[in-house]
């Protein structure tokens, strides 16, 4: 039987290093401040934003939340942002995705100024992370690797294995492994005999967003398995790993709700304490 990896558990620590880092500034009287913004009305994106208002709470952070009808258009959204750009208690922007099909998720993305892009997803940060020059990585990659290092689970010369190679999981999550000295793989969904290739895998990271993907068969006697999915199946929420026949298998692996979901909030925290850092010259 695998051991749990507790996402939950390395969340709550980051949130203190990073309520301890506002504070001290605090101290210095400079104030940590987040703008999140949110278009449209999709019920998943507004439990994401509401989670985001409650961590900025609770380590100090200053959150503004935007809340747009449906119907702004892209001049809109792009005027507030760059209200935001120049906004000296805002430290870092995001915007919720997805966005409403009339407006352009690049266009928006490439306005956020690149020192307040606390996802790391404009294109200037993403070139940085590339060839790892970088203040901010993207929350979810960067919160996987925090419980790697966290459990002293080392990267260097590890078979790593990515599923799904989107912009926000998949490739910066390889990027960080490799950055590491894991060899890397990725894999989606033009693949060709997928479980041959993750059951070469020392550590497998699956970001395909289906429940029940990942089985048994698919995954290396000792391996660490972790689960990005966040899949919503009957109100119920599940990764994209077989988690009990998974965890026979694997040595280490994150469950799903408690794994890497918590993280990805964290890590967004971090990069905001960052942020406010950088921008006041610390
Ligand atoms: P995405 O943009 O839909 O990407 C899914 C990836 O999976 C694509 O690269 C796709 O390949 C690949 N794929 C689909 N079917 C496949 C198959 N049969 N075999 C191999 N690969 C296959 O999703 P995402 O935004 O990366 O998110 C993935 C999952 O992670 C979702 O469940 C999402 O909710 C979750 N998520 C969780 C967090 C968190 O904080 N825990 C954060 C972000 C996302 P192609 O590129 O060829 O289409």
């Amino acid at each position: 039987m695998s051991r749990i990896l507790d996402g939950k558990a390395v969340a709550a620590s980051v949130k203190e290093k990073v309520g301890a880092g506002v504070a001290e500034l605090k101290e210095e009287g400079i104030s940590v401040g987040l703008a999140v913004i949110l278009v449209g009305d999709d019920p998943a994106s507004k439990i994401y934003v509401e989670n985001k208002k409650k961590a900025c709470e609770a380590v100090g952070i200053k959150s503004f939340q935007y809340v747009l009808d449906k119907s702004t258009s892209e001049g809109e959204l792009l005027s507030l942002i760059s209200d935001l750009n120049g906004e000296k208690s805002v430290n870092g922007i995001l915007c919720q995705l997805p966005l409403p099909e009339h407006i352009d998720e690049q266009k928006v993305i490439a306005a956020i100024s690149p020192e307040k892009d606390v996802d790391a997803f404009n294109i200037s940060n993403v070139g940085r992370i590339m060839i790892g020059n970088f203040d901010f990585l993207p929350c979810t990659p960067a919160g996987i690797i925090e419980i790697l290092d966290n459990y002293n689970i080392d990267i260097e010369g590890k078979n790593c294995v990515v599923i799904g190679r989107s912009n926000i999981v998949g490739k910066p999550m390889a990027m960080l492994l490799m950055h590491r000295n894991g060899t890397v793989t990725v894999c989606h969904s033009k693949t060709k005999n997928l479980a041959e290739i993750t059951s070469k895998a020392d550590i497998l990271v699956s970001s395909v967003g289906k429940a029940n993907f990942v089985t048994a068969d698919m995954v290396k006697e000792g391996a660490v398995v972790i689960d990005v999915g966040m899949n919503r199946v009957g109100g119920k929420l599940y990764g994209d790993v077989c988690f009990d026949e998974v965890a026979n298998k694997a040595s280490y692996i994150t469950p799903v709700p408690g794994g890497v979901g918590p993280m990805t909030i964290s890590m967004l925290m971090k990069n905001t304490l960052t942020a406010a850092k950088r921008q006041n010259g610390r």
